[in-house]
């Protein structure tokens, strides 16, 4: 979401006739897109805000802006730190441009956020939204020919760990032909796969006359778009409602991904009750059976939370437990991260130590570590289609194989990430590999 964000503002910045800079230190305008999931992020955000100020000291024009999550949930506090002239709420970002103006021009700090988070955007705001939203049409940046796109905005769930809902507002489902007519603009302009996003993007629901479109109807008429290759979305959350239409669409549509990430966040129906997550692990079991019956070869991922309020070592040991059942692809797993004005936050104490924390999620991520080995390794010998990202960030293979091609990165149509030499101008279009070698998060072949 706050990658899609972040293009966003780009765009609108590019059209506005700003230019992109690389460093900080040359900039006229510095925007950090913040994210308030976890305490670790604001704390880095803070920590180059420090960094900022120390820059400002030499450059006083240049702008600082705090754009998104953190700046909705801390609005004036963080006009008060030195380097911030800017802070801006995900909802205003269509405001972006005119407040970085008013900021240059009148050397003054400005604040945009939504007042009552929870209260319903009116028209005029959702328009804005919509308008800003749809003039995107410039491929993501740094992955050629891929682009996300908002399904829905928002989040009613409550989960009592998560800031989502009280950062980003109620959730509303976006007009399917507005959708549809962003991602044929993205088609046209080269973009080869989209990603519809959404907190629950399985409940996707908008009602038009008599009829109501899920997901599983987006898809489909996503599907119609001929330029358009691949279709994903993230994330799911465990539900029946329109669960097997989702997996029939996924089935039956060749231009789906068959990838779904699924959290679970526990495997104890205690914990699961206490996170208000309305499912126990065995209907979440149940999901994943049903998915992978219905989608052949479906490559599912899942989040987890350890540490989380009340956790004894038997909770700990059921998340285990599911995660072996669940034999996912691969996992996150997260230190709980107490988040202020939750309702976890609000009534139950953080009485998980650090150190638990810290070995429960080494033990859980080692229990995952084993499966994602085992699945990769089945991949050894096969041929794979990948959508090849670009360049890849560390070098893998050995560089005397390479025959004088850098090292590229792509993903196939179920998430796997596959390392192989190419040349460069492959970025943005799709290769077949041969996988020669695996690991539980990569796999390395020759393009063939
Ligand atoms: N909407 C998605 C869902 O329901 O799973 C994802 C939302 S959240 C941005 C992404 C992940 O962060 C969650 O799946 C959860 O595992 C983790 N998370 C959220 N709040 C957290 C917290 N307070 N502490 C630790 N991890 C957290
Ligand atoms: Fe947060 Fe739960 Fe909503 Fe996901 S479904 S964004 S975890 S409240």
């Amino acid at each position: 979401m706050n990658k899609l964000d972040t293009t966003l503002v780009i765009s609108a910045l590019k059209q506005a006739g700003f230019a992109l800079t690389d460093s900080a230190k040359e900039a006229d305008v510095v925007l950090i897109n913040t994210c308030s999931v976890r305490e670790h992020a604001e704390q880095r955000v803070i920590s180059h805000l420090g960094h900022l100020k120390h820059i400002k000291e030499s450059r006083p024009d240049m702008v600082v802006g705090v754009i998104g999550c953190m700046a909705q949930r801390l609005g004036a506090e963080l006009l008060e730190h030195e380097a911030v002239d800017i802070v801006c709420g995900p909802a205003q970002i269509p405001q972006i441009t005119k407040l970085i103006t008013q900021t240059l021009n009148q050397k003054k700090q400005t604040i945009a956020i939504t007042e009552k988070i929870r209260r319903k955007t009116t028209q005029n705001e959702s328009r804005a939204l919509e308008d800003f939203e749809s003039a995107y049409d410039v491929e993501d940046r740094q992955i050629p020919a891929q682009a996300y796109v908002r399904a829905m905005r928002g989040c009613d769930n409550f989960c009592t760990y998560c800031i989502v809902p009280y950062v980003r507002g109620p959730e509303v489902s976006r007009r399917p032909n507005a959708i549809l007519d962003q991602i044929r603009k993205l088609a046209d302009t080269g973009v080869r796969q989209v990603t519809l996003l959404g907190q629950r993007v399985n409940a996707y629901k908008y009602t038009s006359g008599e009829k109501t479109y899920c997901l599983a109807d987006l898809l489909r008429m996503a599907s119609g778009i001929e330029a358009l290759e691949w279709i994903r979305f993230v994330t799911s959350y465990p539900s029946e409602e329109f669960f097997e239409e989702i997996l029939h669409a996924m089935a039956d549509l060749p231009k789906v991904c068959n990838y779904l990430h699924l959290p679970a966040q526990s495997g104890s129906d205690k914990i699961l009750r206490a996170m208000n997550r309305h499912y126990t692990a065995e209907d979440y079991l149940r999901l994943l059976t049903k998915a992978r019956d219905i989608v052949q070869g479906i490559a599912i991922a899942g989040d987890f939370i350890v540490g989380f309020p009340g956790e004894t070592q038997d909770d700990f040991e059921a998340t285990v437990d599911l995660v072996k059942k669940a034999r996912y692809k691969n996992c996150f797993i997260f230190k709980y991260s107490p988040r202020p004005d939750t309702t976890a936050d609000k009534r139950l104490a953080d009485d998980v130590p650090l150190d638990v924390k810290k070995s429960r999620n080494t033990e859980l991520l080692a229990v995952q570590e084993k499966i994602s080995d085992e699945l990769s390794a089945g991949f050894l010998g096969k041929e794979v289609k990948v959508l090849v990202e670009g360049l890849s960030k560390k070098p893998h293979l050995d560089s005397a194989q390479s025959d004088g091609n850098p090292q590229l990165i792509g993903r196939t149509a179920t998430d796997y990430i596959v390392v192989f030499n190419g040349p460069k101008s492959l970025a943005g279009q799709f290769a077949n590999v041969k996988i020669t070698k695996t690991s539980p998060l990569t796999l390395f072949g020759w393009l063939m």
